[in-house]
């Protein structure tokens, strides 16, 4: 019981919960939107080889959306993830990726929600340039075993495919020496612990043992620093990524035609 009139914390509650509740219904009708109108842009960041002095030889470009007036990609993202609104931004970039993958590798990001979408290997079926496409999916993917029949499909298809944020959650390793991955993607929380923080510095030397044990490639996230390069350099590293090497940019400034 309480005194009459006096507004009560649960309304209050409501009320924040409420006005969330409906800027997050904003947002994805925004998104929606703006995927119909085709407002959503690439920009491209190099993968280079750790060893390479120049910036601009790289090995391969990774696609990343760009929402030009919206919010940034990794704040829209995870709630597309979310809502499944995912599915259709996937649907609007791959075949955009696929048409600029003539003559390059380029790799994109796919939501593990497409993956057991139905009708979505048949759409990857139909891109061009597959076997010049690395498709790299979050390593939650190594959580939702219903999904690996659709990664067995997608690499019959040409397509690699890279483990992306390895490390950063949960990872089956059982599972992972099962599956036909082509790459990992050590998550940028490693590289940051380099020369600061032994624990990292031990998680990326067992990846990359893992990695070679396994016939993978590695790519190291978020290299920053020329420390950072060196150190992984003389651990026996080759590739890597991040805003020491290239931010991302569009296609433009890669000598493409965009
Ligand atoms: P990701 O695939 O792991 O991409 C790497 C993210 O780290 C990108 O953020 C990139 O801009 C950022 N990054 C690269 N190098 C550095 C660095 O040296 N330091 C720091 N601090 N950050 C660096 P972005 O573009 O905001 O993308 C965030 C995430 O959103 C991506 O993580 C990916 O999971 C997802 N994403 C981006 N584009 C797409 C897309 O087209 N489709 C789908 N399904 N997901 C996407
Ligand atoms: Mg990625
Ligand atoms: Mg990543
Ligand atoms: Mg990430």
């Amino acid at each position: 019981y309480r005194a009459k009139g006096q507004p009560t914390r649960t309304a209050f509650y409501d009320q924040a919960l409420e006005a969330a509740l409906s800027r997050r219904q904003d947002l994805l009708m925004a998104l929606s939107r703006a995927l119909a109108e085709g407002e959503l842009l690439l920009h491209f960041q190099p993968i280079v080889d750790l060893e390479g002095q120049q910036p601009v030889a790289y090995e391969a470009l990774e696609a990343l959306v760009r929402w030009p007036g919206g919010p940034a990609t990794a704040a829209f993202i995870p709630l597309a993830e979310e809502t499944g609104l995912v599915k259709e931004l996937d649907r609007y970039v791959l075949p955009r990726v696929a048409a600029l993958a003539q003559g390059r590798t380029l790799s994109v990001n796919l939501s593990v929600q497409s993956l057991t979408d139905a009708g979505f290997v048949a759409f990857l079926a139909g891109l061009p340039n597959r076997g010049n496409i690395v498709l790299e999916i979050t390593e939650r993917v190594l959580a939702y075993p219903e999904t690996f029949a659709a990664l067995q499909e997608v690499a019959a298809l040409g397509f690699r495919l890279a483990l992306d944020d390895f490390g950063s959650g949960y990872s089956s390793l059982g599972y992972l020496a099962r599956m036909p991955f082509y790459a990992l993607k050590v998550d940028r929380l490693f590289t940051q612990g380099i020369g600061e923080n032994p624990r990292a510095e031990a998680v990326l030397r067992v990846v990359r043992d893992l990695a070679r044990n396994l016939g993978l490639a590695v790519v190291v996230e978020g290299v920053e620093t020329q420390a950072q390069r060196a150190w992984l350099l003389a651990e026996g590293f080759a590739w890597g990524q991040g805003f020491l090497f290239g931010r991302p940019a569009p296609m433009e400034s890669f000598g493409g035609e965009g």
